[in-house]
């Protein structure tokens, strides 16, 4: 059975809570919204398809949680590198949802390639999904929840907001950023019932990791399977993947009662990586 959280009263942790995910289609953002709702939350589900194959897939998995959990969940379509896309996708979902107490910060890509031969482009589309789409959401939702005296913001940096790995400069850099943003905001809405925090989780196998297995492996004159065992597993002193549940139960975690004197941190979710 999939995991749940109530409070002592047998209430869902996240009862009445609203909440958008971005980049929820897949991987981390996925089993966030899925979580989010199975704790008692209505979840508006995101993903960058604008294509009809895409939104549709979109829709699908976003009536499938609906399904499952019994709460209403909506699926909005935004390229969120679109500055303003972001705070369409916010009021979107604040008009589904009737406002969004909680933000997760989630989409994200990757691209990997020694300085030198690092795309440029590559390089903007990096820094204006991971860092910029959610310095504009976080703006969008804040107004609104310094009114109800109540947020959450959670934003999925990563074990590469605290450490470096070669040929992975944008993202790093970004991440980093994410980081350095999540403390900010804390500081600035700490007296509004408004926490902030970075969720930095380790590897964990979802398309983004496997569709960096080949580059990897290219940039480093390696095979696929010694990328795996060499650079990815080598990182995680547990030699084994994080699983996204276990970055969804922490997502949890922070949104609730029990987490609000935790804001600006950055919590490893790493099999002890970043503690080498
Ligand atoms: P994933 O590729 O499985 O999912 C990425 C999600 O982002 C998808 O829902 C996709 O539709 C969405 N997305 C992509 N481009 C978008 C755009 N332009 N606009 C809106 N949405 C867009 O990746 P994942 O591994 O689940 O990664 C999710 C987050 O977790 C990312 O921020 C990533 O950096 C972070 N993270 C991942 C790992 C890992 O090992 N997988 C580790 C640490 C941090």
């Amino acid at each position: 059975m999939a995991a749940t959280s109530k409070t002592g009263h047998g209430v869902p942790l996240l009862a009445g809570r609203r909440a958008l995910v971005t980049g929820s289609t897949s991987g981390i953002g996925l089993a966030i919204a899925d979580r989010l709702a199975r704790d008692g939350a209505d979840v508006v589900v995101n993903g960058s398809g604008t294509s009809e194959a895409k939104r549709k897939d979109g829709e699908r998995q976003a009536a499938a949680i609906a399904a499952e959990t019994g709460r209403r969940v909506a699926f909005v379509a935004a390229d969120l590198t679109e500055p303003a896309e972001v705070p369409r996708l916010v009021a979107a979902a604040a008009q589904q949802l009737g406002g969004v107490d909680i933000l997760v910060n989630n989409a994200g890509i990757q691209h990997v390639a020694p300085i030198e031969e690092f795309p440029a482009e590559k390089w903007d589309q990096i820094l204006a999904l991971n860092l910029t789409a959610a310095f504009h959401a976080i703006k969008a939702v804040v107004p609104d929840m310094k009114r109800a005296g109540w947020g959450r913001i959670v934003n999925v940096a990563s074990a590469h907001s605290l450490v470096a790995s070669p040929m992975k400069s944008a993202y790093v850099s970004a991440k980093h950023g994410l980081y350095g943003l999540t403390k900010t905001v804390a500081l600035e809405v700490a007296e509004h019932g408004i926490t902030v925090n970075a969720l930095c989780p380790g590897y964990v196998m979802t398309p983004l990791v496997e569709k960096q297995i080949p580059d990897t492996a290219r940039s480093r004159g390696m095979t696929e399977g010694e990328v795996v065992r060499e650079v990815l597993l080598k990182a995680q002193p547990t030699k084994r993947f994080v699983t996204v549940e276990e970055v969804a139960a922490a997502a949890v975690f922070l949104c609730s009662e029990g987490a609000r004197s935790i804001t600006g941190i950055a919590l490893p979710i790493d099999g002890g990586w970043t503690a080498q």
